[in-house]
């Protein structure tokens, strides 16, 4: 079959690789009909994530038909169109069973940071990707869920994990009705967080990025304020200015490790001296969140990535919340705001790629080339 590969930092490829197996009686094989690629993809393909192999094939964000299915599977059968949530959940650990699913210890035990997920190096499992025609998918009677009577594909996609991750990062916020939700980064998630903000009552959005095109589409598929950080003042300074000096009551963080020079890798002494800022948006969630806000963060950092001020939080009284997004939990209440339009997921997919054009994919996604939101590719 074909399959993305990876060769190295910001090198990808398309290659002929085995067929996946039932390894386990709870797999099957889902033949990949749409797959994204997704920013936390980035910071794999950027070399920033520790444990990523070459060879290894990336993509937790696909939806498809199920193949085959192992002799203990009864929630899904040969056919069935599936959406697969891009964490690989036991569900019956002690985490799963709180439905924190982006926590499971079984399908990752060895992991700090997080669950089993899709192709995201060995840190969260070594399970091979989705960027590929087909993919092994584990514990399949806990992800794996059909794709209702006349869904789009291109919605059902987006459920895999960009409108659940938008979600929670707006409900993480624990926004009250009238409140002031800042938003760092518009990319596909922050652009959905700043949609599901308006769902928990909030009075007022706004988004920060710096990519034109990006703050055009924000403002308008989310019907928010959206402003170009290198072009106005610090918004810390802005955040405060325009709310009475007391800060936004909720701040998202939607970025995560920047590309440059935020290595995950365990750092020591001038090392890390040099990731100092390099996390510029959580920075700036924590200084423009009022005292006694929440700031939640959903962007992806490693384990010891920056030096978070730290202080500030304890003085101002901050919460973080901070988490994989669970979506096993989210998606029957995803799906049906899909159905009841009032989401539409699929508005952020800019970019049709064929499998086999995938370099393409990932270099015009990661240079924010042709106004790209996001892309899917098609197998
Ligand atoms: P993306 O790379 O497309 O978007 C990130 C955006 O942030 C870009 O538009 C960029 O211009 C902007 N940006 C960069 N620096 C900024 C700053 N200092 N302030 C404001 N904006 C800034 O990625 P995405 O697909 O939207 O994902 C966003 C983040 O969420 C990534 O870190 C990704 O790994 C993470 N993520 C987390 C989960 C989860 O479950 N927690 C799931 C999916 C994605
Ligand atoms: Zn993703």
């Amino acid at each position: 079959m074909l399959a993305m590969e990876y060769r190295g930092p910001q090198r990808v490829r398309i290659t002929e690789k085995p067929m996946p197996e039932i390894k386990h009686p709870e797999d099957t094989i889902v033949r990949v009909v749409r797959s994204c690629i997704c920013g936390s993809d980035l910071h794999l393909y950027n070399g920033n994530v520790p444990d990523t192999r070459v060879g290894e094939t990336f993509g937790h964000e696909f939806i498809g038909v199920v193949e085959e299915v192992g002799t203990e599977v009864t929630k899904v059968k040969v056919g069935d169109r599936v959406i697969v949530p891009f964490n690989i959940a036991c569900g019956k650990c002690a985490f799963c069973k709180q439905e924190l699913y982006g926590n499971c210890h079984e399908a990752a035990p060895q992991a700090t940071a997080a669950g089993g997920i899709f192709g995201y190096s060995h840190i969260t499992g070594g399970y091979a990707g989705g960027q590929a025609e087909y993919v092994r998918v584990p514990y399949s009677n806990v992800g794996p869920t059909v794709i209702p009577e006349g869904m789009d594909l291109d919605d059902a996609v987006m459920l895999t994990d960009v409108v659940p991750t938008g979600y929670q990062a707006a409900e993480m916020g624990g926004i009250q009705p009238g409140d002031t939700v800042v938003v760092f980064g518009a990319g596909p998630v922050g652009i959905m967080a700043a949609k599901c903000a308006w769902l928990f009552g909030a009075g007022r959005v706004i988004v920060f990025d710096r990519e034109e095109y990006r703050l055009e589409f924000v403002r308008n598929y989310a019907q928010c304020e959206a402003y170009n950080f290198e072009s106005i003042e610090d918004p810390v300074v802005f955040v405060k200015r325009t709310t009475d000096s007391l800060g936004a009551d909720v701040c998202i963080d939607c970025v995560g490790a920047e590309a440059a020079g935020s290595a995950m890798q365990t750092i020591t002494g001038r090392k890390l001296l040099l990731q100092a800022g390099s996390a510029t948006a959580l920075h700036w969630a924590i200084n423009s969140v009022k005292k006694g806000g929440i700031v939640s963060i959903v962007g992806v950092y490693g384990p010891t990535d920056n030096l978070v001020p730290i202080g500030n939080v304890v003085n101002k009284g901050i919460t973080i919340r901070a988490n994989q997004a669970s979506v096993p939990r989210l998606l029957p209440r995803m799906i049906e705001h899909v159905q009841n339009g009032v989401i539409n997921p699929k508005a952020l997919l800019t970019h049709r790629i064929p499998l086999e054009e995938i370099a393409d994919g990932y270099r015009i996604f990661a240079d924010k080339l042709d106004n790209c939101i996001k892309p899917v590719l098609i197998p």
